[in-house]
């Protein structure tokens, strides 16, 4: 991991749970070091992103599960524009897609940490890093990934 306090330069939008609340149990988590993801009480499918119903059997009775932080690139991308004023000096990074074998195959997105210019391999095994922003008002956790 580089000597930065965080991967991507400050002065991006913190990210906050809608407002209906929706997100809520994963932001917390986050806090906590902990990953929660929904878990159909029905049909007992996992599913990501956070939505009212189960994208499977459209049960409404969804449960918020705590899951491992381990998972496998299944893409990725080595981001050379800013998208944002705050990435103007930013350029590159590294974006990867998570997909977590164990739940369904749900996949996560994040930034690979590192050296932004380091080999990325499809398939390969990465593990969770939680980025605290605890100066932050109020405080947030961004969920990272690096190889493991
Ligand atoms: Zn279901």
């Amino acid at each position: 991991m580089s000597e930065r306090a965080y991967y991507l330069d400050e002065g991006l939008p913190a990210p906050v749970p809608e407002t209906d609340g929706l997100s809520r149990p994963y932001w917390e988590g986050l806090q906590r070091e902990e990953i929660f993801v929904q878990r159909c009480d029905k049909c007992q499918n996992w599913q990501w992103g956070p939505e009212w119903i189960c994208h499977k059997c459209h049960s409404f009775d969804l449960t918020w599960t705590k899951v491992e932080g381990q998972g496998r690139i299944y893409s990725w991308e080595r981001v050379w524009h800013p998208v944002h004023p705050a990435l103007k000096d930013q350029g590159p990074y590294i974006v990867v897609l998570v997909e977590m074998p164990e739940y369904g195959n749900i996949r996560m997105i994040g930034n690979l940490l590192g050296d932004p210019e380091q080999d990325v391999r499809i398939g390969a095994e990465v593990n969770a890093v939680y980025e605290h922003h605890k100066d932050n008002d109020p405080p947030f956790t961004l969920l990272q990934w690096a190889y493991s």
